[in-house]
């Protein structure tokens, strides 16, 4: 299912109960019932019936939207917000010539030059070999910093790392709702695997995960969705907390921890923060609030974005930790945003493997 069509049940399923207003970041800041799913469904129902045009006005609401999912949680119906927004945002974006301009810049960016330069600069580290392998899904920018501790940890639990050249999950893409750049993403994620002949996958970064997870749900390939309903994908928290291997920094730090909205096994983290010897794990007030990465660019809409900023900001504050760890690139960013460099914004397993 990808176009707004397929989704017009799923839009008439909401009974308008406005449980969904409680639990979005953005309904909260601005009182708006256009920037929460309920709202975005009754617009998209007058798409849907030809009373309103899927115009600029409409996609900057879902453009504004996080796609955090924390409305979907509390939906009585069951409703996935964040799928029918980027059907609707697809649509807008086959129709504006803006949203496919800045599709080909990130394309240049994302699959062009950022991976070639890591390839130049970053030298892969080499793993053991064990009789067990995965494949180590880095993507664009997280394999720049975790590969090293990946592959220690995972040789560790006897597990050999491969580490081919993967190309960017797609995230971004797909948030801009060009569903045809997200399907080269998942061509050439299925024939890496399919060349390594290896259907485990492991990774590091909670959106990376969410999209190679969603790949099967997106893609307009069927040979790939058989192939896809084969691969297994795990964060590496979760061969930790299994394994029952333990940490131990080297001095005592007291840190505090975000949960990326897109993480889905945020027990096998805390148990690695509560159990790791010489680490005072704060949690901070609202840990699992999105970070608001997908607002941070809104500049027209500042007074939103600076709220929900401050508010993340404030609570990392209030725990007294210098570091602030987390588990996703995108969240790096949007925390480091607003922080002063007092602080230390770093991925979880990188934190680890430094200390
Ligand atoms: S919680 Fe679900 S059913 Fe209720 S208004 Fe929001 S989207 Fe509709
Ligand atoms: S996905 Fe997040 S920001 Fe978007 S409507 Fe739902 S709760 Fe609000």
């Amino acid at each position: 299912m990808s176009r707004l069509e397929d989704f017009k049940n799923q839009i008439h399923k909401c009974s308008r109960c406005g449980l969904c207003q409680s639990a979005c970041p953005l309904y909260q800041i601005s009182g708006n019932d256009c920037t929460v799913s309920r709202g975005q469904f009754i617009m998209l129902d007058g798409v849907l019936k030809n009373e309103l045009k899927l115009n600029k006005n409409i996609n900057k609401y879902l453009d504004l939207c996080l796609k955090c999912g924390a409305c979907s949680k509390f939906c009585p119906s069951g409703i996935d917000a964040v799928d029918i927004i980027i059907a609707a945002k697809s649509e807008y974006f086959k129709s504006s010539l803006k949203e496919r301009l800045i599709s080909v810049f990130q394309k240049y960016i994302l699959f062009g030059i950022v991976p070639k330069l890591i390839g130049l600069f970053v030298p892969k580290t080499k793993s053991e070999v064990y009789e067990t392998k995965v494949l180590y899904f880095g993507g664009c920018g997280s394999r720049f910093k975790s590969d090293k501790a990946i592959v220690k940890v995972l040789n560790r639990l006897n597990i050999e790392v491969i580490n081919p050249d993967f190309d960017c999950c797609g995230i971004s893409l797909f948030t801009r709702g060009d569903l045809e750049g997200f399907q080269k993403a998942i061509d050439s994620y299925v024939n890496i695997l399919k060349k390594y002949n290896i259907t485990n996958v492991v990774t590091n970064c909670a959106s990376c995960e969410k999209s190679l997870k969603d790949y099967i749900k997106w893609t307009t390939n069927e040979e790939h969705k058989k192939f896809l309903s084969t691969v297994v994908v795990r964060n590496v928290f979760s061969y930790i907390k299994e394994s029952g291997l333990g940490f131990e920094l080297e001095k005592s730090v007291r840190v505090t921890y975000h949960k990326p909205c897109n993480i889905n096994n945020f027990e096998d983290i805390e148990w690695v923060l509560k159990n790791t010897k010489n680490l005072e794990y704060i949690e901070m007030e609202n840990f699992d609030k999105c970070c608001g990465l997908n607002a941070v660019t809104k500049i027209r809409e500042r007074k939103i974005v600076s709220a929900l900023l401050d508010e993340k900001s404030n609570n990392i504050k209030k725990t007294l930790a210098r570091y602030v760890l987390t588990s996703c690139l995108g969240c790096q960013v949007a925390l480091s945003f607003n922080l002063t460099r007092k602080y230390k914004v770093m991925d979880l397993l990188e934190f680890l493997a430094r200390n």
